[in-house]
């Protein structure tokens, strides 16, 4: 769906153990507490969240500005073909290459996007990224949790 999102953005950092090799791997995610998702049926339809952190799940467009930012910061978030078979831009192994598809660390109660404890958490770190206004997204989004997430992942500034 397309969805346009305003400043400020934000990374998530979370870690992963890499599912094929055991490598300990980072992981991101996007977010944002202000966007307006257009959804286009019988009616047309104006969506706005305000206030609360949402972040970006199974994104197939990225503002170039902010896809050219990403490759050079985090090489292993790129767009890519799931096993389950979708293309979007999701994280990879930096070791073996295996893609983590969003499902498992985004839909399911407890993985790094959904956690279920205080705890679990701790274990994130959000940065702000610099760039201000308004951007075109193509993607879904996801709330859950994310208070959780936001009193206690750790802030970098
Ligand atoms: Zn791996």
């Amino acid at each position: 769906m397309k969805l346009l999102l305003f400043s400020p953005f934000y990374l998530i950092h979370g870690q992963r153990v890499c599912p094929a090799c055991s490598h300990p791997q980072a992981v991101i995610a996007i977010g944002t507490k202000d966007l307006v998702e257009h959804e286009t049926g019988e009616a047309d339809e104006l969506i706005w969240e305000h206030g609360q952190l949402q972040l970006l799940t199974y994104t197939t467009h990225l503002p170039p500005i902010i896809q050219d930012y990403l490759q050079t910061s985090c090489p292993t978030f790129d767009l890519r073909t799931t096993v389950a078979g979708g293309t979007y831009f999701t994280n990879s192994c930096s070791r073996c290459g295996q893609v983590f598809g969003d499902h498992h660390i985004h839909d399911r109660p407890g993985s790094v996007y959904f956690p279920c404890t205080r705890e679990e958490a701790m274990q994130l770190a959000r940065q702000k990224l610099p760039f201000e206004g308004a951007f075109e997204f193509a993607s879904a989004y996801t709330n859950d949790s994310m208070s959780l997430i936001e009193t206690n992942a750790r802030v970098i500034v």
